[in-house]
């Protein structure tokens, strides 16, 4: 839990048992929307933080690490993601830069909680630029909901960019709702889901990969990156397919890509898919 303290707020993680303290001049915003409490404080050298149920989601400083990683290794191995949705992604970075691909003709961002967009358009605008996108559309239900409801094979990639698996977001992360998107997406399709902490959290990626398997993907890939705000500072996202091939991507796209990214090219996309060797055991071994 996130805890003011004189000029620092520090996020207390209890599995990990380690904390990460931010240096703020003064609360912004602080409410109890229907799903969360949400608390926007401007730190000291990070630019603003946003803080949901006391676990620290976004600073203007090093979202890009995760926007980026969240969205372009999916987006450069598919061959063309015309149709792509957002599961939560409510701070809407992920939504920028799943629009600078220009092949995306529509993306669907499904978020819970419509008073973290509201929030993140006053206190993050640079994360909100491309809402009035006309291939935008911000719908504010909840996303297991919307999952299962989904016309068959109608998207090319699911973003799954939730909160922690507890509460509201838990049902993002089983079986039942893989299936649930294996059968919105077309082949070829690819799922890719923000899992955790390597260092704390493997038997959960396993477990993640272990419900996506048995929901019927054929290939599983977890990408790590460096996330500092995140616990342990270095954060995954687990990629799968409706389909074989995770390893091969659009290099030459990828190359040439007529967008600017600050974390994201060809090097940190192979290296990502590189396994650090204590997870390379857990998950394949
Ligand atoms: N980058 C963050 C991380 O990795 O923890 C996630 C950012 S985003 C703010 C997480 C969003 O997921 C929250 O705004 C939350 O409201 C949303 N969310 C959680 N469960 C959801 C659900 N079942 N359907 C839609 N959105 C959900």
């Amino acid at each position: 839990m996130a805890a003011l303290e004189g000029s620092w707020v520090t996020e207390a993680h209890e599995l990990g048992q380690c904390a990460i303290s931010f240096q703020v001049n003064k609360l912004l915003h602080a409410e109890q929307s229907e799903f969360q409490k949400i608390e926007i404080f401007e730190s000291a050298a990070w630019g603003n933080i946003m803080v949901l149920d006391g676990c620290l989601m976004v600073t203007t400083r090093d979202n890009f690490l995760y926007h980026e990683m969240m969205a372009h290794p999916a987006l450069f191995t598919h061959p063309r993601a015309k149709r792509v949705c957002i599961i939560g992604g409510g701070d809407c970075g992920t939504l920028r830069e799943v629009l600078r691909h220009e092949e995306v003709e529509h993306a669907v961002q499904i978020e819970i909680d419509e008073r973290v967009t509201r929030l993140s358009e006053r206190y993050f605008p640079e994360l909100c630029e491309s809402n009035d996108d006309p291939r935008a559309q911000l719908l504010f239900i909840d996303g297991v909901k919307w999952m299962a409801e989904a016309d068959p094979e109608s998207l090319d990639v699911v973003i799954i960019d939730s909160t922690d698996p507890v509460g509201m977001a838990e049902g993002l992360f089983g079986r039942e709702f893989y299936q649930t998107a294996l059968k919105a997406l077309r082949p070829g399709g690819i799922l890719v889901q923000q899992s955790e902490a390597p260092l704390l959290h493997g038997s959960l990626i396993s477990s993640m990969r272990t419900q996506m398997k048995g929901a019927g993907f054929q290939a599983m890939r977890t990408l790590c990156f460096p996330q500092p705000c995140y616990p342990t500072g270095w954060w995954s996202c687990t990629m799968a397919r409706k389909g074989v091939d995770l390893d091969s991507f659009r290099e030459r796209g990828a190359a040439t890509k007529k967008f600017p990214t600050r974390y994201y090219n060809v090097e940190t996309h192979r290296g990502a898919l590189a396994l650090p060797e204590f997870l390379r055991e857990q998950l394949e071994g």
